[in-house]
């Protein structure tokens, strides 16, 4: 069977892990304990009070353990298989990507880049020492078995760069051809790098097609803004886009941009 789409490009947020249970950042269930998540998730946070942050971090593991993908992760599985060439770069520290099954397959690694890192790695602040701990937690703040300094969570924190080698993926992929389609899902799209390798992989003859209730920074360059729950609206986009009669401003849902 032959691809039906050439090169697909997605980029997710957090919104597409809500209906699984996961709450969003900045959503009404963000806050813990009355902290907010954004000043959580900091490396100056964890400096001033690691304990804390692992207590976070580890509630927050336990949540993703229990929790399932949903059938927007799945749908994206179902576009995967469809395509000769496909990346997704979630902004998720959460597995639900990489659990999400289409006819009993999984993303490869090379498909998917976790641009912020990931929940379940834990790793040393000095050396290079690291492991997943998917099954079980430490307590406390773990030590490294190599060098006994103490560990921290796989995150890439909000006051911290960007991997060189995750962000080089992401920007070779789309090459000299363009994205159709670039999918950009459940994010407030408000760190620029959103927005700029949407734009860059769609070039200028891709559709970019935003699924978000809500209007955010990417809107106003996208194509097509759907504005719904991610579970509800893309297990059709994703049927009407195979088959080839996906047009847009239909049900309600759509709505135009130049
Ligand atoms: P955000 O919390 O800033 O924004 C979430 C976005 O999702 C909003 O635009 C909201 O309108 C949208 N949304 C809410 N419900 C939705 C639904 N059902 N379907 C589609 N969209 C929906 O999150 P962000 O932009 O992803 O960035 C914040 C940072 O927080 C990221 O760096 C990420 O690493 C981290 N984070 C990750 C997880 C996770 O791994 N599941 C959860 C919370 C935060
Ligand atoms: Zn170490």
């Amino acid at each position: 069977m032959s691809a039906k789409f050439d090169r697909v490009f997605c980029l997710t947020g957090s919104g597409i892990s809500a209906e699984s249970g996961i709450p969003t950042f900045r959503g009404k269930d963000g806050y813990w304990r009355n902290l907010d998540p954004t000043k959580l998730a900091t490396a100056a946070a964890f400096l001033n009070d690691p304990e804390t942050v692992w207590q976070w971090y580890r509630e927050r593991r336990e949540l993703i353990r229990r929790s399932q993908p949903n059938a927007a992760h799945e749908a994206l599985m179902k576009i995967a298989a469809d395509s000769r060439r496909f990346l997704l770069v979630t902004q998720n520290v959460d597995d639900l990507h990489m659990r999400a099954e289409s006819e009993g397959r999984r993303l490869s690694p090379e498909q998917i880049v976790q641009i912020h890192g990931d929940i379940f790695v834990t790793r040393c602040c000095r050396c290079d020492f690291s492991r997943r701990e998917i099954d079980q937690d430490s307590s406390g703040v773990p030590k490294c078995p190599r060098c006994g300094a103490s560990m921290r969570p796989g995150i890439v924190w909000f006051d911290e760069e960007l991997p060189p080698h995750e962000v080089a993926r992401v920007e070779e992929f789309p090459e000299d051809g363009a994205c159709d389609p670039v999918l950009v899902i459940g994010t407030t799209a408000t760190f620029d790098y959103i927005v700029r390798w949407a734009l860059a992989a769609k070039g200028k003859a891709g559709r970019l097609i935003e699924i978000n209730p809500d209007e955010t920074a990417l809107s106003q360059f996208a194509t097509e803004a759907i504005r719904g729950p991610a579970a509800q609206v893309l297990p059709q986009l994703v049927k009407e886009l195979t088959e080839g009669r996906h047009t847009a401003f239909k049900d309600g849902f759509f709505l135009e941009r130049a």
